[in-house]
Order: C-alpha cells, then structure tokens, then sequence
C-alpha cells in the first residue's frame, strides 16, 4: 500500500479536514503520482454538498490533477519515473464496448470510473480523489503534461478546460461563428495547492469562449 494524505469530508457540506489514508499497490499498467496541483471544479463542491444525491462518505474531491510520477508498473509504456502526469474525471471503464474500443470512454456502456467518489472495479474500494498527496492510475487513464506547460495552469484543463474546448472542435468553432457562454466556464478560475490559491484566469475557457465571439 502507498501511505498517502489528503483533505477530507466526512459528511455531506462539511468543511474538508486533513486525512491519512492508503492507496492501493500499484499494478503493471499504473503509475503512482505525487500530486502537485488540483483544480477545483464546481463538480467537487456539489459531489461535498450531496447536491445530486449519491455522494458517497468519506470523500477526498478533486479530478483535474497533474503531478509527477514517482513508480511505474513493469509494463508501462507512456511514462517514467520523472514525467509530468496529470488525470482528469475518469480513471477507468469496462475497455471492451464499443464506445471503449472507439476511444469514447467516457460513453462506455458500463459507465466509466470517476477519480472520485466512485469504487474501484473488482475490490469495490471508495475511491478518494486528487485533493491528496498521491494517486494511482492506470496509464491508459493519464496524460502526458509536456514540460513548456506550467503544471498549475494545466491542472484545471482536466475537467473544466477540455469540457469547453471538446465542443468547440468538435463544432470547428474559429472566427466568424458564434458561439453561446456558459456560467460553468468561470469555474477554471482557481486551483488547490494544500490550502493556497492561485489565479488562472489566463488560460480560463472563459476567455477563449469570449474571445471566439469577438472574432
Ligand atoms: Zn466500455
Ligand atoms: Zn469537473
């Protein structure tokens, strides 16, 4: 097991509390991450409100984080001891759909695994998320975070960045379209670093969403 701590709550809308725990043995395929920066996601504040209704207790929230990766199963492939890593809502899925087979993991007919209050397959172990010390993925669930990109301004692209920008690929958003804003784009503002905050409003899809509709 990998001693690890973390930022806590123990019952829905309490305040998060430090916490030591243990992370599972890593396996072939995972890497273990020492976690440097979370974002925060408005998903974390309603996961701890039990807003939606099946937030599972204890929770240690987080889902956009990036780190360094200090272990690698034998046969892993993408990283080394060394690398910047960075894993977002989804850490695993069934892998045989077709969704799985398309690359569309998140549209697995079982439902993809979240980073955070969810059990793992097999052990059925609650999962606690990124507002912690380490964590351990499978490397087909992580991301290669190259060194030009600082690994605070990457972190809150995990979830709130790539949910704005997949659409407006997708819709081959450029100059000229129009495009509609969302409140849920000025969540990226903020990422969690063992209680300090620090600004992001620089790479905020806030702003690219705006600047698109001034083009
Ligand atoms: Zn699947
Ligand atoms: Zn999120």
């Amino acid at each position: 097991m990998i001693a690890a701590t973390g930022y806590v709550a123990t019952n829905a809308g309490e305040m998060l509390t430090p916490f030591q725990f243990e992370r599972r043995d890593p396996g072939p395929t995972d890497v273990v991450i020492q976690l440097l920066w979370c974002g925060v996601c408005h998903s974390d504040l309603h996961m701890v409100e039990n807003t939606w209704g099946f937030s599972p207790f204890p929770m240690v929230p987080g889902h956009e984080m990036v780190g360094r990766v200090i272990r690698v199963g034998a046969k892993v492939t993408k990283f080394r001891p060394g690398d910047t890593a960075a894993v977002g809502c989804m850490i695993d899925s069934c892998r045989t759909c077709v969704n799985c087979d398309s690359g569309f993991e998140q549209y697995c007919d079982a439902g993809p695994v979240s980073s955070f209050g969810s059990y793992e397959p097999g052990t059925q172990r609650l999962i606690f998320g990124g507002f912690s010390s380490h964590y351990i993925v499978d490397e087909r669930f992580a991301l290669t975070v190259p060194a030009s990109l600082d690994p605070a301004r990457a972190a809150p692209l995990l979830c709130a960045g790539i949910t704005t920008f997949s659409p407006l690929r997708h819709w081959n958003i450029g100059p000229g379209k129009r495009v509609g804003n969302s409140r849920n784009a000025r969540f990226l503002r903020c990422t969690w670093n063992h209680g300090r905050r620090r600004d992001l409003a620089g790479v905020s899809g806030e702003r690219r969403i705006r600047a698109t509709q001034a083009q």
